[in-house]
């Protein structure tokens, strides 16, 4: 029996086609619309409906480069399934560089949204009632808020089987399992029991040559994995460590921070990670490891208020060998 098309925003997708299709969210108040361009590829054959997104927060830009390369990559005529790309969906936010909507709303906090309410419930609504809907598994891609950057890696709650197993897929050294935050896509994702991870690699409004090519890598690698992909052999996988959980050191005074950590580092308690100096020398605080973990995310401002978040350390039990994998990663991206 032939594959059913695809209804999608007004518009149907026939088995064996792509298309793209332009939903509008909002209006500027130029009453100019905006659109968000969603791209589709509907397989001929049956398979899952992957939706991978990006730029929920406006200035998280990796993602939208990592969805654009995949997109260059995808051919329906070898596509088992659906594809859904959607490169951005804060398309407000993207257009004045900025993590949130112009009414200083967070899309991420913002789910399932509402037909009849604010303007982030609203967009919410649009992109979850008309996207997110036809989705059984989602790949949403983030960076670091700004000033902060992140090593690659994978946040998914790992109660759901489908979610460790997609996790496990793309191939990060690090997977955090971590709580879905109510008002998050994970979270509607859990609701309408559609499995979810977050990619999370880079910093806001930079683009990282490791990230997207980490990003690119991991979301081919869970196509795979979902079938998706004709004939196409399995990419050498690294196998993630679990850390269940991350903490954030916190700076213990004011002034300018030197920075003697790089992502991905391995640092043992007591260990000085970086100072935080006032502009004279005369007085200079360091910033203390409390744990024997590995540095995840950091500030990449210099400029630190007392009680600012400054390094995200996850612990792990074997330490030692998160270290060697996230070496094989680097030296594989080195290579691609
Ligand atoms: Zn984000």
């Amino acid at each position: 029996m032939p594959r059913d098309a695809l209804h999608i925003a007004g518009k149907i997708i026939a088995p064996g086609t792509d298309a793209r299709v332009n939903i509008e969210t909002t209006q500027l108040y130029t009453n100019t619309p905006i659109y968000m361009p969603v791209r589709i590829f509907h397989g001929m054959e049956d398979g899952p409906t992957l939706l991978v997104c990006a730029a929920i927060h406006g200035d998280e830009l990796n993602g939208i480069e990592v969805i654009r390369q995949i997109i260059q990559r995808t051919s329906v005529e070898h596509l088992k399934g659906t594809l859904i790309a959607v490169p951005i969906v804060n398309h407000l936010g993207f257009i004045h560089r900025s993590r949130y909507l112009p009414d200083r709303r967070d899309l991420n906090r913002s789910f399932p949204g509402l037909e009849t309410g604010s303007l982030a419930a609203r967009v919410a609504h649009k992109f979850v009632s008309e996207v997110v809907s036809h989705a059984t598994h989602i790949v949403d891609l983030h960076t670091a808020a700004l000033h902060r950057t992140n090593l690659p890696q994978i946040r998914t709650d790992i109660s759901d089987e489908e979610n460790l197993s997609m996790a496990k897929a793309f191939g990060m050294p690090v997977v955090l399992n971590s709580e879905v935050i109510e008002g998050s896509l994970r979270y509607v994702a859990g609701q309408e029991n559609k499995h979810a991870i977050t990619f999370e690699a880079g910093e806001a409004l930079r683009f990282s040559h490791d990230a997207i090519k980490s990003g690119v890598q991991g979301v081919i690698n869970v196509m795979a994995y979902l079938n998706m992909l004709d004939d196409r052999e399995m990419p050498p996988l690294l196998v993630p460590t679990i850390a269940n959980s991350s903490l954030w050191v916190r700076a213990d005074g004011d002034g300018m921070m030197v920075n003697l950590v790089n992502l991905g580092d391995h640092v043992k308690q007591g260990q000085t990670i970086g100072t935080i100096n006032d502009p004279f020398g005369d007085k200079t605080i360091k910033i203390i490891s409390p744990i024997n973990g590995i540095i995840i995310g950091h500030s990449t401002i210099p400029l630190i208020h007392q009680g600012e978040a400054l390094y995200n350390i996850a612990s792990f039990r074997k330490i030692s060998s998160v270290a060697e994998k996230i070496n094989d990663l680097r030296s594989y991206i080195k290579n691609q």
